[in-house]
């Protein structure tokens, strides 16, 4: 390894938790600075719904997604004891039977249950559905605890935390976590907005994460725990981080009614939306320049990629080595 560093790492959400993390264990000394008084008031991260769904995510992601995202699931479980590892399950009503092969065909590592296997998983899901697709490798978080742990463990890994600050102090290496805020420096960024639910519904007993196929509303709920669910997500090329819209509630509560009627007695506890940062192709980036390096565009996968850019990253200050999946050094793509 080469002598420690300072290093600077701008953001406070998953991106910048897990830098200062990984490379405060590493031996550097590391600052974190976030421009909000108080922690994630300003991040998309506590908005999301913390799946770690690397196969489901290949119907509509890159590959790239998938091979790393296998990598982040293997990192959060070495590190993060909350980590609820029971694979994750894709439903669609008889009628859309046909959208179940489709899904099938687009991802890898999907077993087909009948309806005996589904009942075994979870009971409350097979007299409806009667067949699903299920993901064993996958496996979920509860974002705000999650989030809260990585604040506990960079404190304990001897890292500077400095909220309520947007300028980054003088050190060696200076690291860009600003998701959405760095349009400033990467023209191609743009914002993806994502509107979800929470609901507390303690007596509905689903434990691992659901997709529910529909031709115009498709769902996903995942289980936090402690009987809260989160409904989710749109997503709409928008920038506007405002409240959720009718129609966009109207869209998720119904589809989740369709899931289980049992969602007709929840309580609804959060509605809003995040914004996702996005590059133009939706994969992730690392783009050193010159003492500074951003680390930006993670999309829909911000809690599964996170570690793995961060090793990414820590071997590239380390070593000099470059993953040309990630990085990129043509300033045109920034
Ligand atoms: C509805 C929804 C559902 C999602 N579900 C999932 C999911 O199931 N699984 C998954 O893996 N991902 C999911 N995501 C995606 C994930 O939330 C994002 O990819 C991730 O939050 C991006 O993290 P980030 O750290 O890059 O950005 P942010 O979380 O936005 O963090 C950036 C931080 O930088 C700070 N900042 C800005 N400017 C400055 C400055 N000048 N100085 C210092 N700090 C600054 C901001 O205040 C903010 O705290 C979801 C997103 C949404 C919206």
């Amino acid at each position: 390894m080469s002598a420690p560093l300072s290093i600077a790492i701008r953001g406070a959400g998953i991106v910048g938790l897990w830098q200062a993390l990984t490379l405060a264990r590493r031996g550097h000394k590391v600052t974190l600075t976030e421009r909000s008084a108080e922690r994630l008031t300003e991040a998309c991260s506590p908005y999301a719904g913390a799946m770690l769904a690397p196969c489901c995510e290949e119907e509509s992601a890159e590959p790239i997604v998938r091979e790393f995202g296998e990598r982040g699931i293997a990192l959060w479980k070495v590190s993060y004891p909350g980590i609820v590892a029971k694979g994750s399950l894709v439903v669609a009503p008889p009628r859309d039977r046909v959208l179940l092969d489709c899904f099938a065909r687009m991802t890898l590592g999907a077993e087909r249950l009948d309806g005996e296997a589904l009942a075994a998983l979870e009971p409350e899901l097979s007299p409806r559905f009667g067949t699903a697709l299920y993901y064993p490798s996958e496996a979920h978080l509860n974002p705000n605890a999650a989030l809260t742990f990585l604040f506990e463990e960079i404190e304990k890994a001897g890292v500077v935390l400095q909220l309520g600050t947007g300028e980054a102090p003088q050190a060696d290496l200076v690291i860009d976590c600003r998701g959405l805020a760095a349009k400033d420096a990467l023209p191609t960024l743009r914002g993806v907005r994502g509107e979800r639910i929470v609901v507390r519904a303690p007596e509905i007993a689903i434990d691992r994460p659901v997709r529910l196929l529909h031709p115009r509303f498709p769902l996903y709920l995942v289980p936090w725990g402690e009987g809260l669910f989160m409904l989710g997500a749109t997503v709409i090329e928008s920038e506007d981080a405002g409240p959720a819209t009718l129609r966009s509630a109207l869209e998720l509560l119904s589809a989740a009614y369709a899931l289980d009627p049992a969602f007709g007695e929840a309580e609804i506890l959060a509605l809003g939306a995040g914004v996702r940062p996005a590059f133009p192709d939706n994969r992730p980036r690392i783009i050193p320049s010159r003492g500074y390096i951003y680390v930006n565009g993670l999309y829909r996968h911000g809690f599964l990629l996170a570690p793995v850019l961060a090793e990414l990253v820590a071997d590239y200050v380390d070593t000099g080595a470059i993953d040309p999946e990630v990085f990129v050094a043509d300033p045109a793509q920034r």
